[in-house]
C-alpha cells in the first residue's frame, strides 16, 4: 500500500481553483440533473468534471487488488431524503435524487471513487445507480451487498439471493460490482445459515468467476471471539468493520446480549496481520462523534484547533495505514465538503495524537450512551415507535450532561429535567418510547445488538418519574 501526499497549502490552493472549476461545469451538471428521477440515456452528457490537483482527496494503492482508491468513500445509507420524508434516513423514505446527483458529482470531481450501498438501504441502490450512471463507469467503484438478513424471519433461499443480486445490478445500471460484501455477518454459524447451507456462497463465487464481482468481502458486527473463524474461512479481498476512536479499545457490550468482548483494535490488528485491507464503517459512530458535548469538543480543540470533532474522528481512522477506505454515511453537501477537506492533503495523527484520542474516548464513554448509529435497520416498528429518534433524544441529553436522576435529584435536577423533557417532547407523542409494547420484532435486526425494548422501557420509566 502506498500513500499519495499533498501538502495542506497545495490543498487550499487547489480548493480555490476547484471552486472556479466547479462554477464552470455547474451549468452542465444542472442541465443533466434528472428532474424525472430517470437516468440519462447517454452518460457522455456528463463531462469529466475532475477538480484540479490539490483539491482531490488522497489515495492509497492496494497492490494485491491492483486498485488505487480514494481514502474517503461515500456511504450511501444516509443519503438526503425529500423534506416530507423526515430527512437523511435511507431505510424506506423517498430520497432526493437531485441532491444525491449533486453530492455524487462533487464527490467524483474531488477524487472519491468508492460508493457503498446495499439492498437493505431502501431506495439507495436505485438512486445511487441513477446518479453514478451519469458518469463514465471507470471513474467510480461500486460496493453493494448480499443483504439476505433482510428477508424477514423466513429462511434466506438461493432463489431470493439470486434475485437480490440481479436486482442490484439492475438498480446500479451496471454489469459488474467492484466490491461485494456478505452483509452484516456476526459469526460462523450465521455464515453457515445464510450462505453455506443454502448454496448462496457458491452462487456468489460463480458470479466472481464470471467477472460480475471483482472483489469479495464481508461486513462484520460480531465479537472478537467470533471474528477469526469468519476471516479464516475464505481468502477475502477485504473486510469491513466498525472502527472509530470510541470503539477502539472496547465497544459497549452492556447494552446487548452477551456478545463478548469486542474492540476495533483487535479486529483491525487481526486483519492487518493477515494482510487483508480494512474497510471502515461508522468512523463517526452514526454521527455521534460529530456531536459530542462542549467539554469533549474543548479537549479535542486544545490539541488540534483546526479540526472539528468529526475531523478528529476521521483523522483517527485515516491514520491507520491498513485502512483501505473510510466510509462515511453523508446526508448533505456540507458534510461531504468537510469530509473531503479532511482527506485532501491528509495530515495523519502521530502516535501521541492517537493515544490522546483514547483519553477523549474515556471522556466520551463516561457519559451514558446508547450506542445507536441511527442506521434504521430496526425500522419500521409495528407499533410506530421511532426507535433511533428516542435514542437520539436520550443521547443528546447525555451529551449535554442533562440526564436527570429522579432518585438522587441534586442541585441541577430541575434544569436537567427541563432540558431532557424538551428534547424528548420534540418527538411526536405517538412515536415516543412509551408506545413500545416489547414485541421484540426489532431485536434481531439491530447490528449493534442493543436490547431495544429494555432501553425503551428505561426511557419511558425515566420520563414517567419526571
Ligand atoms: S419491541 Fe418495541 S420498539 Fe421494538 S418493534 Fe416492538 S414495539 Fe417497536
Ligand atoms: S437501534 Fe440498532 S438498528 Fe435501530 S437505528 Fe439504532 S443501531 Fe440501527
Amino acid at each position: 500500500m502506498s500513500n499519495k501526499k499533498i501538502s495542506r497549502r497545495e490543498a487550499i490552493k487547489g480548493m480555490l481553483f476547484a471552486g472556479m472549476g466547479l462554477m464552470s461545469v455547474s451549468p452542465i451538471i444542472q442541465a443533466c440533473g434528472s428532474k424525472t428521477g430517470k437516468a440519462s440515456a447517454d452518460s457522455s452528457e456528463i463531462p469529466w468534471t475532475e477538480a484540479p490537483e490539490g483539491s482531490r482527496i488522497d489515495t492509497r494503492t492496494w497492490d494485491k487488488m491492483g486498485e488505487t482508491i480514494g481514502m474517503l468513500g461515500l456511504g450511501c445509507m444516509r443519503l438526503p431524503s425529500l423534506p416530507s420524508e423526515g430527512g437523511g434516513r435511507g431505510h424506506g423514505g423517498r430520497l432526493d435524487q437531485e441532491a444525491v446527483n449533486a453530492m455524487i458529482d462533487y464527490a467524483i470531481a474531488h477524487g472519491i471513487n468508492y460508493f457503498d450501498t446495499a439492498p437493505a438501504y431502501g431506495e439507495s441502490e436505485k438512486v445511487t445507480g441513477i446518479a453514478l450512471s451519469r458518469h463514465p463507469r471507470e471513474s467510480y467503484m461500486i460496493a453493494t451487498k448480499m443483504s439476505n438478513m433482510a428477508f424477514g424471519r423466513s429462511e434466506p433461499t438461493l432463489e431470493a439471493a439470486r434475485q437480490m443480486f440481479e436486482n442490484s445490478l439492475k438498480n446500479l445500471q451496471t454489469d459488474y460490482v467492484d466490491f461485494f460484501l456478505l452483509h452484516n455477518v456476526s459469526s460462523k454459524e450465521e455464515l453457515k445459515r445464510r450462505f453455506l447451507d443454502n448454496g448462496v456462497f457458491d452462487y456468489i463465487l460463480e458470479q466472481k468467476a464470471a467477472g460480475k464481482i471483482r472483489h469479495l468481502g464481508f461486513s462484520f458486527h460480531g465479537s472478537n471471539a467470533t471474528f477469526p473463524p469468519l476471516v479464516d474461512y475464505y481468502d477475502w479481498d477485504f473486510v469491513q468493520i466498525q472502527l472509530n476512536y470510541a470503539d477502539w479499545k472496547d465497544m459497549p457490550a452492556n447494552w446487548g446480549p452477551s456478545l463478548g468482548e469486542t474492540s476495533s483494535e483487535y479486529l483491525y490488528n487481526y486483519l492487518t496481520e493477515k494482510g487483508i485491507p480494512v474497510l471502515v464503517m461508522e468512523p463517526v459512530k452514526g454521527g455521534a462523534l460529530a456531536n459530542v458535548n462542549d467539554a469533549i469538543a474543548g479537549v479535542m480543540r486544545s490539541r488540534h484547533p483546526e479540526l472539528t470533532p468529526a475531523g478528529n474522528a476521521l483523522t483517527f481512522v485515516g491514520s491507520l495505514p491498513n485502512v483501505m477506505v473510510t466510509l462515511s454515511g453523508m446526508s448533505n453537501m456540507e458534510q461531504l465538503k468537510e469530509n473531503v477537506s479532511i482527506f485532501t492533503g491528509f495530515q495523519p495523527f502521530d502516535k501521541k495524537d492517537m493515544e490522546f484520542m483514547q483519553t477523549v474516548a474515556d471522556l466520551y464513554k463516561s457519559n451514558i450512551h446508547i450506542p445507536c448509529t441511527a442506521c434504521s435497520y430496526c425500522m419500521p416498528c409495528p407499533h410506530a415507535v421511532d426507535i433511533p429518534g428516542n435514542f437520539r433524544a436520550f443521547n443528546a441529553a447525555s451529551d449535554a450532561l442533562s440526564i436527570p436522576d429522579p432518585e438522587k435529584k441534586g442541585k441541577d435536577f430541575n434544569k436537567k429535567r427541563k432540558a431532557f423533557l424538551k428534547l424528548y417532547e420534540e418527538l411526536p407523542s405517538a412515536v415516543r418510547a412509551d408506545a413500545c409494547v416489547a414485541c421484540n420484532a426489532c431485536l434481531p435486526k439491530c447490528p449493534q445488538h442493543i436490547r431495544i425494548p429494555e432501553q425503551m422501557k428505561m426511557i419511558s420509566d425515566l420520563v414517567a418519574k419526571l
